[in-house]
């Protein structure tokens, strides 16, 4: 055997250990009974600890040391190089963390999770500002110890957006901010209700669920290696690129909850099913840091994709006009008085409003910016815990003209920061900012697309992002994707081009 095979099989049973913990992860956030929930936790902390082990390893240090004599000379884009460079970053990484940190965050984890559930509950925020400060303290240290040279927020943020620092997001946010800020207040002076109110009717979930699910088909979504069921909080997940599962909530009247949720985590399932065969079990597909999505190579990349098929495709007009005699199909009454346009209009909506996970394409990522900017506020010491609320409520205020009537629907509404995942929130935005870039380059490497998708045909376009950027799998950075497929690294400007143009004409801006 030689030293890359050998390299291979550790990596695939650690693969293969990684992705059971996620069949249990799947089970406990769909099917689960609550009374399971303490047992789980100790599997998966069991297992989790295994993994680590496995990992972090004199085995993994002997391997990893004999396959990179091995590939020495190898071309440097080749996926074997890329498997073996990024194991090695990975490996280096999680040895870098000190146990004592890691273990510290996990115990406290569900402890504070819990606490933060019951302060959004109650709106009391201060009973929630020890834990928050214990994850943050945490989080510091986890930053010191992985080390880096701007800003502390570049340690964490690299968990999920490795080609992001502080100082690259900030200019990034400004550019937006300055297109996004002015659009947002012109489209506020040019709002009118619309003649009719969809979402105050009735629409039986088990029809939400045969529509959502045969648009998911429709956009490529393969149910042989998938499938479709509900959770509170609506997520992706994958087992290998033969597994790849989603999930959605649904609300009687508000037919776009589900359906968009629906199309949401398809484009992330599209990634993961298109990822090259050969890189199943691979380093190219494992997550080393124990988090999901797998088969994506950051959380930007993955989000490009969910918002790519979601929203400009989704909720294109040129969606509608073809889907709509369906949506009527299955929706006779509900949709007697409607047509195409009004589905269009009526699912583009933009309205500033207090929370994120209900925010429309526009205001999107201001609430991600504003969470952002507290973040890195956090890290460095500028901020003090005490004072979120009013930081809160300021920038909200600024960026979108509303002010929470409280905590609950202010800072406290998202649990990410309970558990101590800072860094997470720029993937969101970071996310459009690419699925805009690489829809322009598609148009443009394929002249027939415009026709295809207007007719309904999405091969055309799942075909270019396949090998443009799924099949990949982790093989390379966001911003290596970017160029070699659009020949530009991060950069505004097609996304502020679709936003501006779509919302313009919807509201008849001049
Ligand atoms: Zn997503």
């Amino acid at each position: 055997m030689t030293a890359y095979e050998q390299f291979e099989g550790h990596i695939a049973e650690l693969n293969d250990i990684l992705n059971s913990i996620s069949i249990l992860k799947w089970d406990a956030r769909t099917n689960m009974p609550p009374g399971g929930a303490l047992t789980r936790g100790n599997q998966l902390a069991t297992l989790s600890r295994i993994a680590n082990d496995y990992f972090v390893s004199d085995k993994t240090a002997r391997k990893l040391d004999a396959v990179e004599a091995e590939i020495a000379g190898e071309d440097k884009d080749s996926y074997r190089v890329r498997a073996v460079q990024q194991t090695r970053q990975y490996y280096e990484l999680v040895k870098r963390i000190p146990v004592e940190v890691t273990a510290k965050k996990a115990t406290l984890a569900p402890i504070s999770e819990q606490v933060w559930a019951d302060a959004k509950q109650n709106n009391d925020f201060a009973s929630f500002v020890p834990y928050l400060q214990q994850m943050l303290d945490l989080s510091k240290e986890q930053a010191d110890a992985i080390g880096y040279e701007g800003h502390p927020f570049d340690a964490l943020v690299f968990e999920y957006e490795p080609s992001a620092t502080a100082a690259s997001l900030k200019v990034l946010f400004d550019e937006l901010k300055a297109g996004l800020l002015p659009l947002l207040k012109r489209i506020v002076a040019n709002d009118k209700p619309l003649e009719k109110d969809l979402w105050q009717r009735e629409y039986p979930l088990d029809k939400q669920k045969a529509f959502g699910l045969e648009m998911a088909k429709k956009i490529g979504y393969d149910v042989q290696r998938g499938r479709l069921d509900i959770a509170p909080h609506p997520f992706e997940i994958s087992f290998t690129r033969n597994d790849v599962r989603i999930t959605t909530r649904y609300n009687l009247n508000y037919l776009p909850m589900a359906l968009f949720g629906t199309l949401h985590e398809t484009g992330h399932a599209l990634y993961e099913q298109g990822v090259d065969p050969s890189l199943t079990r691979s380093a190219l597909t494992t997550d080393f840091l124990g988090q999901y999505p797998v088969g994506g190579t950051s959380y930007g990349a993955h989000e490009s994709q969910s918002r790519l098929w979601e929203n400009q495709i989704g909720r294109s007009r040129e969606f509608w006009v073809v889907h709509f005699d369906r949506l009527r199909e299955i929706f006779p009454e509900q949709m007697a008085d409607a047509d195409p346009d009004l589905m269009y209009r009526s699912v583009n909506r933009v309205r500033p409003s207090l929370i994120r996970v209900e925010a429309d394409e526009v205001t999107y990522n201001l609430h991600i910016m504003l969470r952002t900017e507290i973040e890195m506020g956090l890290l460095d010491g500028g901020l003090k815990v005490a004072d979120l609320p009013d930081v809160w409520n300021a920038k909200m205020e600024e960026y979108l003209g509303v002010i929470p009537p409280n905590d609950s629907k202010g800072v406290l509404q998202d649990v990410h920061w309970s558990g101590g995942g800072f860094g997470s929130f720029p993937g969101y935005t970071v996310g459009n900012v690419m699925s805009a870039q690489f829809l322009k380059a598609a148009h443009e490497q394929i002249p027939t697309l415009d026709a295809s998708l207007k007719q309904g045909d999405y091969s055309p376009l799942l075909g270019w992002l396949q090998s443009n950027v799924y099949r990949h799998g982790r093989a390379y950075s966001a911003n290596e994707l970017l160029e070699r497929s659009t020949g530009k690294t991060l950069h505004v400007q097609p996304y502020l081009a679709y936003l501006e143009g779509k919302f313009s004409q919807l509201y008849g801006l001049s």
